[in-house]
C-alpha cells in the first residue's frame, strides 16, 4: 500500500459537508433521471465528479484576486497572465478563454471544415465534440497498451507513431487542418505521455507541414510523471520540462481549471500571426475582448498565479501520492482500475466488475448510481453513456473498448479519510456487484449526452 503523502499545506477555511439520509438519496437519485450530474451538490457526501474548477485556491491566489484590473481593456491582470504564459508556455502569441471548450470551439472555428481529420493520441469528450460540431472527424490513435487496464505502460497516454504516420498517408495532410495531443491522456484514464513521444508525434505532424496543438489541461501532472519516469528528467524542474514540451508544438488550448487551480479559465495559445488574428475576431465574436476572453480581470490573476503553483514539485508529489493511495485501497476493495494510476483521477474498470451488464446497458452508470446510493459518492461514468456513437458511414453504434468509472480528485480539496470513506464505501458495493442491473436512456441529446441525459434501471 503505497503511503499517504502528509499535505504541503495546512487548511485555513472550511466547507461543511454532510452525508444525508439513505431515503434522501434514493429520492435524489431517482428525481435526478439517475443522471449524477443533475444531482443537488448540497444531497452530495464526497463530491468526485470532476477535478474541473473544483480545487481550493490558496492564500496568494485570493490575494491576487483581490488585485483584478476589471478594465475592459488591456487590463494589468491581462498583462500579468500574460507574462506568465509566455514565461512558462513560451508561444507567441495568447488569448484567455472562459473555460478550455471555448477555447477548442474558437479553435475548430477557425480551422476545422466539413470532412476534415483531427488526430490525437485520445480526443476528450468536449474536444470531440467540438470538432464533430464544425463537422470534422476527431480520431483517436492512442498506443494498444492504453486499452489494457492492467497493462503498467509508464506513458499509457502515448500515441501509437506508426498509426500516426500510416494515417496522415491514408487521409492526406491536406485533410488535416491540426494535429493534436492530449496531456495527460483524460479519457484514457490520466495517463501520461512521454517527451521522447511528443518529440516523434511533432515529427510526424511538421514532416507533412500539418499544425501541431496540445490539449494541455494536465500541462503540470504530466511535467511530473516525465520527472519520475523518463531516464534523463529526474534532475530537470518541472517548469523546464514543462518549456521543453510545449516547445514542441504550434499551439494549445487550456483548461486553467485543472492544474492552474482556479474555479474558471482556459487558455489558446498560436505561434501563428494570421491564425491569432483570426482567432481575436472570433473570440470578439463568441467570449469577449481578446485581452479579456470572457473572464473577469481578477479570473485571470487568480489564473497567473495558479499556472505556478500547479508546477510546484512538492503539491505534485503529494497530487500523484494521493491518486495512487485511493487506486490501491479501491483495489483492495476488489474493484480494478486502470494501472498505474494517473494523475488526477482513479478509473474504474466497471466493465470487469460488472459483466452481467452490456455495453448498451451502460455498467459504468450502473456502477457511479450505486456509489451515490451508497455512500452519498459521486463519480462519473466514462464509457458508453459518453462515447458510444454510430458511425458516420454505417451508422452502426460504436462503443468505447472501456466501461469506466472515474473518480476525480479535486486538487487540495479533501484529506485521507475521505479516501478511506470511499475504499470502505466500495467494498460494501463489492460484495453485492453481482446483483447490478443495467440502465436505458429515456433521454438523450445528440452531442455530449452525459451531462443531460435521463435514464431508467432495467
Ligand atoms: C477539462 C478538459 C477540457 C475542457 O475544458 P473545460 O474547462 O471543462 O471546458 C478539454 N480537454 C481536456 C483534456 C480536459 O481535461
Amino acid at each position: 500500500m503505497p503511503t499517504y503523502p502528509p499535505e504541503p499545506f495546512r487548511i485555513k477555511m472550511v466547507e461543511p459537508i454532510r452525508l444525508v439520509s439513505p431515503e434522501e438519496r434514493r429520492k435524489a437519485i431517482q428525481a435526478a433521471g439517475y443522471n449524477v450530474f443533475a444531482l443537488r451538490a448540497e444531497d452530495i457526501f464526497i463530491d468526485l465528479l470532476t477535478d474541473s474548477g473544483t480545487g481550493a485556491m490558496s492564500d496568494r491566489q485570493w490575494g491576487a484576486l483581490m488585485q483584478g484590473d476589471e478594465s475592459y481593456a488591456g487590463a494589468r491582470s491581462f498583462l500579468r497572465l500574460e507574462k506568465a504564459v509566455h514565461d512558462i508556455f513560451g508561444f507567441n502569441y495568447f488569448v484567455p478563454a472562459h473555460q478550455g471548450r471555448a477555447a477548442e470551439n474558437i479553435l475548430s472555428a477557425c480551422l476545422v471544415k466539413p470532412g476534415q481529420y483531427v488526430p490525437s493520441n485520445m480526443h476528450f469528450d468536449t474536444t470531440d465534440a467540438n470538432i464533430r460540431a464544425r463537422g470534422g472527424r476527431p480520431t483517436n490513435l492512442v498506443i494498444e497498451e492504453a486499452s489494457d487496464p492492467s497493462n503498467m505502460h509508464p506513458f499509457k497516454g502515448n500515441m501509437d507513431i506508426a498509426k500516426l504516420k500510416a494515417f496522415i498517408e491514408k487521409i492526406g495532410p491536406e485533410n488535416i487542418p491540426f494535429g493534436m495531443m492530449t496531456i495527460t491522456n483524460n479519457a484514457g484514464g490520466g495517463q501520461p505521455i512521454s517527451m521522447a513521444n511528443l518529440r516523434a508525434v511533432s515529427k510526424a505532424y511538421h514532416s507533412q507541414g500539418i499544425p501541431f496543438f496540445l490539449d494541455a489541461a494536465r500541462y503540470a501532472e504530466n511535467s511530473y510523471f516525465i520527472k519520475l519516469r523518463e531516464p534523463g528528467y529526474a534532475d530537470k524542474s518541472t517548469l523546464d520540462i514543462t518549456r521543453e514540451m510545449f516547445a514542441l508544438a504550434d499551439g494549445m488550448c487550456m483548461s486553467a481549471k485543472k492544474d492552474a487551480i482556479v474555479n474558471i479559465g482556459g487558455l489558446l495559445c498560436v505561434n501563428d500571426e494570421a491564425l491569432y488574428r483570426t482567432i481575436c475576431n472570433e473570440l470578439i465574436l463568441r467570449e469577449g475582448f481578446y485581452t479579456y476572453g470572457g473572464l473577469a480581470g481578477r479570473d485571470l490573476d487568480a489564473m497567473a498565479v495558479g499556472l505556478y503553483e500547479g508546477l510546484d514539485e512538492a503539491y505534485l508529489a503529494y497530487r500523484l501520492g494521493q491518486t495512487a493511495y485511493l487506486a490501491a485501497i479501491i483495489n483492495a476493495a476488489g474493484f480494478p482500475t486502470i494501472q498505474p494510476a494517473g494523475g488526477h483521477a482513479v478509473y474504474i474498470d466497471a466493465g470487469s466488475v460488472l459483466p452481467q451488464i452490456p455495453h448498451g446497458e451502460f455498467p459504468g452508470q450502473a456502477l457511479a448510481v450505486e456509489m451515490y446510493l451508497e455512500g452519498g459518492i459521486r463519480s462519473c461514468e466514462i464509457g458508453s453513456v459518453m462515447f458510444a456513437h454510430p458511425d458516420p458511414d454505417s451508422g452502426e453504434i460504436i462503443y468505447p473498448s472501456l466501461e469506466l468509472v472515474r473518480l476525480a480528485i479535486p486538487r487540495r480539496t479533501y484529506t485521507q479519510s475521505h479516501m478511506d470513506y470511499i475504499g470502505d464505501t466500495l467494498a460494501r458495493i463489492a460484495s453485492r456487484a453481482d446483483n447490478l442491473r443495467g440502465y436505458k436512456f429515456t433521454y438523450a441529446p445528440e452531442l455530449l449526452r452525459h451531462f443531460t441525459a435521463k435514464f431508467q434501471p432495467l
